[in-house]
């Protein structure tokens, strides 16, 4: 160690160099930096990060590392006792970091400032995540809002509040050498098995492969991405959900990219309904921060009295893809193959598990922390919400999907289905979504024995969609 007095900016869920607020700081002071990473499972507790999200963190990690020239310090344990023994270690006299807005976090990171300051070590952090701090809105008689409209556009785009241009890398970064660290892959994150070799193809992570990202969906997806986010067999949505939630690029970098790019109205259009969609993410973000039951109780109490099924079988069809509803079963499939699901499908699997099949949001919200890139506690879990109509601003509970009728209007020529399904890609168009509906000899000529080669469907729609109406009646109104 050189230098006597040192700032340790510590790396969370903002895995890049530029546009990082808590860097930016440390890099304006004369000291050297130590940039530290931890992971810290037992703080997170149940929140700890979910198989593909452990995937991503590996790769996050090592091009993290590249970028700092290997002086990214690695350490595993109680965040708390780690910093203290970074600290002591490397005389550290301050600790930056950038906010993060799970409640575990936010615990854990209160007490480690306290116990910090109290031994005499300053501590900064930052806004490094959010658009819109979730401090800032709130309504006229300061309670948070609740509904996502009268949030998005009163509390934030018409309050003032702009979104903070987004700065560059810092130059001439002094990064300090320090000796006691573990290397990226002692952390083990990387699985066992191979499952995961459909995810490599399909992504990189890493502050350029977002920006790269970034970069194409302007060129192809933006122009588009009104009509055609809806569309999963189609590439008009940005994909940036992963790198969004590493903090590998921040909400600040694309919004003031997209929101640079100039066209006519039409594009304004879809440029403001791309920009409405980061706001979902930062509206998902404030119902965390100000609900911060929301990953495990109903926002709307009356739910507590849902007449949730048990069904261990059903909850394995869905897991697995298996269920006999295709555009389900491709949503489940793109799932374990790539780590990651079309909005729409999500919405349409989702809807599937908590009203034709009864089983309780939280079963759909565990598998997807376990297997989406993307996950996210906030964003996954205000979406089940959402879709089980448990939510603050939830689709109404009435609303069910019908999977045969969203796969024809969203896969309308089935090549979302026939790519994760291929076992019943030789049926025409018509039976594509409803196998079921399909004639003997028409089953017969695409070489598809229902029950044998693909599933009978696991419940029968119209009997299921009632018997989820009649559950939803069977609630007193809110306590
Ligand atoms: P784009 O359409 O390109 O949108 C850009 C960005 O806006 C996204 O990257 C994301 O950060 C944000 N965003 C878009 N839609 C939403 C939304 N509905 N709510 C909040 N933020 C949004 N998103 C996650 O990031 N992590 C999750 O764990 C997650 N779980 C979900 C579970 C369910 C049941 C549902 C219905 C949705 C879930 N979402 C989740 C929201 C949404 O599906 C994804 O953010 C989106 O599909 C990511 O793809 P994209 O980056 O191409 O999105």
């Amino acid at each position: 160690m050189t230098d006597s007095k040192p700032v340790i900016v510590w790396f969370r869920q903002d895995l890049r160099l530029a546009d990082n607020p808590a860097l930016i700081a440390a890099a304006k002071s004369d000291n050297g930096i130590l940039p530290l990473y931890i992971l810290d499972d037992i703080n997170a507790g149940e929140w700890a990060g979910g198989a593909a999200s452990r995937w991503w963190l590996h790769h996050s990690l090592l091009r993290l590392q590249e970028s700092l020239d290997g002086r990214l310090v690695i350490r595993r344990g109680d965040a708390s006792k780690v910093l203290a023994d970074v600290v002591a270690e490397s005389a550290a006299t301050a600790v930056h970091w950038n906010r993060c807005y799970e409640p575990w976090r936010i615990k854990r990171d209160s007490k480690i400032r306290s116990a910090l300051q109290d031994a005499g070590t300053s501590v900064k952090s930052f806004n490094g995540a959010q658009l819109f701090e979730p401090t800032a809105v709130l309504k006229g008689d300061g309670s948070p809002y609740k509904v996502f409209t009268p949030y998005y556009k009163n509390g934030c785009l018409q309050s003032g509040l702009q979104p903070r241009k987004p700065a560059a890398k810092p130059r001439g970064l002094k990064l300090l050498e320090h000796d006691n660290s573990l290397t990226v892959e002692q952390l083990e994150l990387l699985p066992m098995n191979e499952w995961y070799r459909g995810i490599e193809v399909e992504w990189t992570p890493g502050e350029l492969g977002a920006r790269q990202r970034l970069t194409e969906f302007i060129n192809k997806g933006l122009a588009n991405y009104q009509s055609g986010r809806d569309r999963p067999d189609q590439r008009y949505v940005s994909r940036l959900s992963p790198h969004l939630h590493f903090g590998e690029i921040s909400p600040h970098e694309v919004w003031h990219a997209v929101g640079a790019v100039k066209g006519n109205e039409e594009f304004a259009a879809n440029r403001d309904s791309f920009l409405s969609e980061l706001g979902w993410r930062e509206f998902s973000t404030y119902s965390l921060y100000h609900w911060p039951e929301l990953p495990e109780q109903n926002l709307q109490r009356k739910f507590n009295r849902f007449p949730w099924r048990d069904d261990a079988q059903g909850l394995h069809c869905w897991q697995q893809g298996r269920t006999g509803f295709p555009i389900v079963d491709a949503g489940m499939r793109e799932l374990w193959q790539t780590g990651f699901m079309h909005n729409r499908v999500r919405m349409i699997v989702a809807s599937f598990l908590v009203k034709n099949l009864l089983l309780h949001w939280r079963h759909g919200a565990e598998w997807f922390w376990d297997t989406l890139v993307d996950a996210d506690l906030a964003n996954n879990s205000a979406s089940w919400q959402w879709v089980a109509g448990s939510g603050r601003d939830a689709a109404p509970y009435f609303r069910i999907f019908n999977p045969v009728t969203q796969g024809k209007r969203f896969d309308p020529n089935g090549d979302y289905v026939r790519h994760y399904v291929p076992e019943i890609a030789d049926l025409p168009n018509k039976y594509l979504q409803s196998p079921w509906t399909a004639p003997e000899d028409v089953l017969s000529a695409a070489d598809i024995e229902l029950g044998r080669d693909y599933p009978q469907p696991l419940v029968e729609l119209k009997a299921s969609r009632e018997r989820a109406l009649a559950a939803f009646k069977s609630l007193t109104p809110e306590d």
